[in-house]
């Protein structure tokens, strides 16, 4: 790939991380990723600046304001603020600002940079006048009424200038485990960490949702403080601390880098202790006077620089090493942990890889090691402590045989596999299939819980889904699950018996048979039994269908292992039915009539109305004639409805349209 394709293909990876990060709270890679894409992209950059687009995420702050805030301009933009990532990057950056301002030594302010959101409060007349999210930098979004519910920040002022300041709001560690404790109980998800559970409580428009999830604010900047009589950064800090505004306490003013250093190495021990998830340190220049010197790029002032730590790493003991198969045959062992809390969550396993990787690091059961978090959700093992050894550990040794079907394994470069295609563990990737959206469609078995469950034992083939319930229990037990989402996914298997057989169909995966032909063939049949005892020429009969296809669907259910899991889904009470030709042929209040929608139904769009009308045997038209048997309205309703009333046709409101529908479907007249 050429640097232009990879420059392109880099400004669409970072702006999807963008979106992902601060419009949706929920970010898929790590911050270190992240940052190592973004230090990419700009040495494509400064190699070719022409090339450089006003657009790049280089050049803009933050994310897009998309909010139904409303919305605030910045009377100075919100910018964010250069990285550093070791100490030659900090001795650059200073080197850069003694040169720019001549002088020998530079007075910094070094400020705990902790992970939250950027915000922004405008006082004026001793009052509080509003907050602003930094937004994309220039705009910003008015979240006023959820700030003021952090009891810290005060809503009156003794300065009667109007004055802005700005600071991090962010959700202290205690919160976030009391929330994520409170969240596991309900079945709802855990937040990944305190940064995007501070970003996702200020978006909350419910301001007492925001008030019950225990922020706080540091306040670390005083908008154009020169023009307020200050001389310093830590004057204007000081101020602001009496006047009221929690000012963090762990600022330190630092002579020349050396003390910058030191410092940050001070800190970089410290961080653990602090109430709070800090990600890196803030340095600052502290005399104002440089400021307008120094300057700013697009997006940063130059003047500052965040020094970003390196991925926090935790010590834990390693107490066995297990091996799971995955869906490719594809063999991993993996750590079994003491638990441990690492950036906000318990770890208690960690992936090793494969056989090579344990052993360039000589892994053994028994011995300390640090992990750490890859990519903020993958857990992983960094290097054993030998020195902590005692002597009674155990070197790694790689299986020679499937720990699920033991056919001996075989190596391909660094992985080894397990070669049978019928070993149970290849039914992961069945499973999923039975499971997914156009199949049986069920809601909290996606792909990770399956091979989840599948590693545990839980699950083995698709019956035993419907057998899951038993293992309710164990699975409360497992990370991330609590009583309310075992009883939601557990209701979702038991629903999903009710299916409509094209759902089953397409579920079995039988070779050819797509989600359309699924369907195709469930009309045409009926029911399963049907279609079992179809011949192939009976198959090739129908339209879509061709010689291949009939002769896998054929011999699909020919196979005996077929035949006695059909069985067993009957017997657990799975529907074998086509269900939309069913309630079709029956007769009910919509079958054989002429309808027209008009207007807005609050229950469900006009398509999926129609197509459920559709379904029921009626016919759904635009226009109404002496031809139409039935208008149903909606708010909003116009002309259409007119017309009905003046031609006698009958008029159904949503309410009385939702009962008939209740009632077709159970399959009534009315
Ligand atoms: P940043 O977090 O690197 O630094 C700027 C921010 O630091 C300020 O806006 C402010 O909110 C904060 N801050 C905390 N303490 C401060 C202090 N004492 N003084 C001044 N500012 C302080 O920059 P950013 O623009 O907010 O975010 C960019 C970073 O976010 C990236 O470097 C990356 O680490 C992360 N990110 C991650 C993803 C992802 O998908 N994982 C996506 C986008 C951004």
């Amino acid at each position: 790939m050429d640097e232009k394709q990879r420059m392109e293909e880099l400004i669409e990876l970072l702006n999807r991380y963008n979106q992902e990060y601060y419009v949706n709270d929920a970010p898929s890679v790590s911050d270190q990723e992240y940052d190592r894409l973004m230090g990419e992209l700009m040495m494509i950059e400064k190699n070719h600046p022409d090339w450089i687009s006003p657009y790049s995420p280089s050049q803009r702050v933050g994310g897009e304001v998309v909010s139904s805030f409303n919305k605030i301009k910045h009377k100075r933009m919100m910018l964010s603020l250069a990285n550093a990532f070791s100490s030659d990057d900090i001795r650059d950056f200073d080197r850069k600002i003694k040169e720019t301002i001549h002088v020998d030594e530079v007075e910094y302010m070094c400020e705990m940079k902790i992970d939250g959101l950027a915000m922004s409060i405008t006082y004026d007349e001793g009052e509080f006048l509003y907050a602003a999210t930094r937004g994309d930098g220039v705009v910003g979004e008015d979240v006023s009424s959820n700030i003021k519910t952090i009891r810290s920040i005060p809503l009156k002022s003794k300065e009667t200038r109007e004055f802005e300041i700005r600071g991090e709001v962010y959700m202290p560690l205690a919160s976030l485990s009391r929330l994520n404790e409170e969240r596991k109980k309900n079945g709802e998800e855990l937040l990944a960490n305190a940064r995007n559970a501070a970003a996702g409580s200020i978006r909350q428009l419910d301001s007492s949702i925001a008030s019950k999830r225990g922020l706080d604010a540091y306040w670390y900047y005083f908008v154009d403080a020169e023009k307020y009589g200050f001389k310093k950064h830590s004057d204007s800090l000081d101020y602001l601390t009496s006047l009221g505004f929690r000012t963090n306490p762990e600022r330190r003013i630092c002579k020349g880098v050396e003390e910058v250093l030191a410092y940050i190495a001070e800190y970089t021990k410290k961080r653990k202790t602090l109430a709070y998830d800090i990600d890196g340190i803030v340095i600052k220049v502290n005399d104002l006077k440089y400021y307008p010197i120094l300057g700013y790029t697009a997006k940063t002032p130059k003047w500052a620089i965040a020094y970003k730590f390196p991925p926090e790493e935790v010590i834990t003991k390693l107490e066995d090493i297990i091996f799971t198969v995955g869906r490719t045959g594809k063999i991993t062992p993996n750590a079994v942990l003491s638990p441990v809390r690492v950036q906000g969550s318990m770890i208690a396993r960690a992936t090793l890889h494969n056989e090579d990787f344990v052993a360039s690091k000589d892994i053994r059961i028994g011995d300390y090691v640090s992990i750490r978090k890859a990519g903020d959700v993958i857990p992983e093992v960094v290097s054993p402590l030998p020195s902590r050894r005692k002597g009674d550990e155990l070197p790694f040794k790689m299986i020679e045989e499937c720990p699920i079907c033991h056919t001996p394994l075989i190596k391909k470069d660094a992985m080894h596999f397990c070669p049978n295609i019928h070993c149970e563990a290849r039914n992961i990737e069945g499973l999923i299939h039975f499971a997914s959206k156009d199949a049986m469609d069920i809601e909290g078995l996606g792909d990770k819980n399956i091979e989840q469950f599948f590693n545990q034992g839980f699950l083995k083939n698709i019956v035993d889904i419907y057998h899951l319930k038993e293992y309710a229990q164990e699975i409360m037990l497992l990370d991330g699950y609590g009583e309310r989402s075992v009883l939601k996914l557990l209701d979702a298997i038991e629903d999903s018996k009710k299916n409509s057989l094209e759902r089953l169909l397409f579920g079995l995966g039988i070779k050819e048979v797509g989600a359309k032909l699924a369907k195709t063939l469930a009309i045409y049949f009926k029911n399963l039994d049907n279609l079992m005892n179809a011949s192939e020429e009976d198959l090739l009969s129908i339209r879509d269908v061709g010689e291949i296809s009939s002769h896998s669907i054929y011999s699909f259910f020919k196979e005996e292992r077929n035949i006695a899991l059909i069985q067993k889904l009957k017997e657990l009470g799975v529907n074998m039915e086509y269900l939309g030709q069913a309630k079709r042929e029956y007769d009910n209040f919509f079958k054989g009539k002429t309808i027209v929608l008009t207007g807005t139904l609050s229950s469900m769009g006009r398509k999926e109305a129609t197509e459920t009308l559709e379904l029921y045997g009626a016919k759904v038209t635009s226009s109404v004639s002496k031809a139409t048997d039935l208008v149903i309205y909606g708010v909003e309703a116009g002309s259409k409805l007119d017309k009905a009333q003046k031609f006698n046709i009958k008029t159904l409101d949503e309410e009385s349209f939702l009962k008939e529908l209740e009632n077709a479907r159970n399959g009534g007249n009315s």
